[in-house]
């Protein structure tokens, strides 16, 4: 695969994520969303993780924000304004509660959290108590002077409100760090009136904030609404304000908004209710926020943990589950239908979409690949449709691997299924098994369903399968436990005592093992062995219906044909429905593990045809008594059974690798025994 380097990896990503920078930072017009952005900060965190060496100061895990425009005079921040660590999921709250704790050992630490608003940051001067500059973020070490547009903020106070307590405040330089935003509701209003103007509409309020401060004409700021909300005072004694909650209440006495949702609490268990209440109710916010800020309440051991990088350790951003994400394909696979429809399924690295990890996503067909260009290798934005199905939006064509190749649809399923032949029936979008009905892919399967290797349900032969396929009863697999003794008995074939004998044995079969469960559902290329072999690494079939490639490629002896066929099965919508339907009708395969007998561990080939049983049946008891069935003799193979007519072949090389030879009368002893 590419992306073997990570270097390359990690220089692609920096290129690009400059570039996103650029656009949202700078220019103020980002073109994703900033959960495409932190899908490729999460991917570039971890390459650095495990690479430290190639960090370099340039990465954006190290800078903060964008170069200031060359329009506004440059300012030189008092102190860095800095960026916090992302954290996306619960975990990751609670192992930094605990990092924290542990360095700051036997410490009664409190934690203070805030809702983290989705807008400008800002740094306001006062200079006894008069506000005298206002400084746009920038790279965190140098700001542009924006202090004309701030001042036509309505709710930024030009002097600060004289209060005893605070009146410190008053004296010498005073910095308000806070967020310039425009609340929802302002920002709708200002839409529709450029709706009925016939102008283009603005793409989203942290935009139009950040593009309205950093325009040159203050008239036209002034016309916007805009809101400046404190969460940060600066003295040049940092000892005067002492904890975060003292500066909310400093900023507030000083005329200053700053959230009343602001809360502290003693332990994980309190954040992480702030954590859940906030994930609701935040959308009854006036202004937009994108997650939840939590530091040390306790400055002083705030500022004794330092920074990493550019964050400070003492604080997290905690950030809501994003509607969408980022990873690379890893594959494309094809499965096929219940009626014979070629369905490509794109299969990536887990990555976590409104809450919930998904691997894999549908393409639909060959044409919708082509029109967006999807190439195994790439890496893909992906959302849920409907907040249910993964799709593919689209792919970042700018880390393509530069020897990617166009997704051939014809190609991939000569390779995926050489025995199948293909057509695409004229005016439509999907190809489909040539010649291949619904219901002759439903006999088939339905007959393999109830074979010997697999259920075992005798009655179901080869007649009542077509019988009861052709009259309509069973559409699927698992419509045969629904079966009554009154609908059978309506078809030709049946009387009371077949019909009710039908009907038994297939109630009958509702707790099949786990592996003959999974070898009748014909997954191709899953043979018995290889059944028991998924069976035993899995022991459900939930969580064989989880398994990744990688999971797979673990079990011995499955390859990667065998492990993408597997999930391309599981990842078809007409299957995910037919396992929940046997589900629904109460079948549960269940899973035994094998006992140890007197040929556990052993591994047995057989080759020939033997006399006195078949060879599913030597290979049934070979099992039964803790040995193991190969198809093939390998370099593990203990024993090579052999019968009548053995292919040369097979004994060459069992002579070769030392495999030790045993004829059928030697065989029997052994099971005897
Ligand atoms: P951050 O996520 O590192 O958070 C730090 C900032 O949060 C502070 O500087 C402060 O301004 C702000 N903040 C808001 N409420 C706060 C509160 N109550 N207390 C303390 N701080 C508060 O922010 P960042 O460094 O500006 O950048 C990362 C964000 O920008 C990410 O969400 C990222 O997705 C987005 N981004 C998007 C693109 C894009 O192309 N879409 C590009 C670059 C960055």
């Amino acid at each position: 695969m590419p992306h073997n380097d990570p270097a390359v990896r990690l220089a692609e990503l920096r290129q690009l994520m400059a570039k996103y920078s650029y656009e949202y930072y700078v220019l103020d017009e980002p073109s994703v969303s900033d959960a495409v952005y932190d899908g490729l900060m999460r991917e570039l965190k971890a390459i650095e993780a495990e690479h430290p060496e190639l960090i370099t100061p340039e990465s954006p895990t190290q800078r903060v924000g964008g170069r200031p425009l060359s329009k506004f005079a440059k300012v030189e921040h008092s102190s860095r304004m800095i960026s916090l660590n992302d954290v996306f999921a619960e975990e990751e709250v609670a192992a930094w509660v605990t990092r924290t704790e542990k360095l700051l050992p036997g410490r009664t630490l409190e934690f203070f959290a805030d809702i983290k608003m989705d807008g400008l940051a800002c740094a306001l001067i006062y200079e006894d108590g008069q506000f005298v500059q206002a400084v746009t973020r920038g790279d965190g070490f140098v700001g542009e002077d924006v202090t004309l547009n701030v001042r036509t903020i309505a709710n930024v106070p030009l002097q600060l409100r004289d209060v005893k307590e605070y009146e410190n405040f008053h004296r010498g330089r005073t910095e308000v760090r806070g967020e310039i935003v425009m609340y929802k509701d302002d920002f709708a209003a200002l839409n529709k009136q450029r709706e009925a103007e016939g102008l283009p509409l603005f793409a989203n309020p942290r935009n139009l904030a950040a593009g309205t401060i950093r325009q040159l004409d203050p008239k036209l700021t002034a016309a916007r609404p805009l809101r400046f909300r404190a969460y940060d005072v600066l003295r040049p004694d940092r000892s005067e304000v002492p904890t975060n909650m003292y500066a909310y209440e400093a900023l507030r006495a000083l005329g200053l908004a700053a959230n009343k949702q602001a809360t502290v609490f003693t332990d994980l268990k309190g954040v992480m209710e702030f954590v859940h209440h906030w994930d609701v109710a935040r959308h009854d916010l006036p202004f937009n926020t994108d997650g939840l800020v939590v530091k040390l309440n306790d400055r002083k051991l705030y500022d004794e943990l330092g920074t990493v990088g550019k964050n400070p350790r003492a604080a997290v951003a905690y950030k809501y589950a994003a509607e969408e994400g980022t990873s690379i394909i890893k594959d494309i696979l094809i499965s096929i239908g219940r009626t014979g429809a070629a369905g490509p399924v794109a299969v990536f690295d887990p990555v976590v979409i409104a809450g919930t990890t998904v691997q894999h996503a549908t393409l639909h067909n060959s044409d919708e690949i082509a029109r967006k260009d999807i190439r195994v290798g790439d890496t893909a934005v992906i959302y849920k449709a409907g907040d249910i199905i993964p799709q593919v939006r689209e792919v970042l064509t700018e880390l393509r691997p530069k020897d990617s190749q166009p997704f051939n649809m014809e190609a991939e399923l000569k390779r995926q299924y050489p025995e199948l032949d293909f057509e695409r029936p004229e005016g439509e979008a999907i190809y489909r098994v040539k010649g291949a009905t619904g219901p002759l892919l439903l006999k088939k399967a339905l007959e393999h369903y109830a074979s010997k290797g697999a259920l075992d349900i005798d009655t179901l032969g080869e007649k009542n399968v077509v019988t009861l396929v052709d009259a309509g009863l069973v559409t699927d697999l698992a419509d045969i436990y629904g079966l009554t003794k009154e609908q059978v008995l309506g078809l030709d074939r049946f009387a009371e005592i077949s019909a009710a004998k039908l009907v038994d044995a297939i109630q009958a079969a509702k707790q099949p093992p786990l592996a003959r469960f999974i070898f009748g559902l014909g997954i191709r290329h899953v043979g018995s062995q290889t059944a028991i072999d998924l069976a035993k690494r899995f022991e459900s079939i939930e969580a064989l219906s989880e398994a990744t490639l990688d999971d797979l490629l673990e079990v011995e002896g499955i390859g990667t044909v065998v492990a993408e066929s597997v999930v391309a099965w599981f990842t078809d919508e007409d299957n995910i429905q037919l396992l929940k339907k046997f589900a629904d009708f109460g079948v549960e395969p269940h899973y035994e593990a094998p006992k140890a007998g007197v040929l556990s561990g052993k591994k047995f080939v057989i080759t020939g045809t033997l006399h006195t049983m078949s060879r599913d049946i030597a290979a049934d008891k070979i099992r039964a008594l803790g040995g193991t069935f190969q198809s093939a003799v390998g370099k593990d193979t203990d024993y090579l059974v052999t019968g009548d007519n053995v292919g040369a072949s097979k004994l060459t090389k069992a002579e070769k690798l030392g495999v030790k030879r045993l004829l059928e009368a030697d065989l029997l002893k052994l099971l005897d025994t």
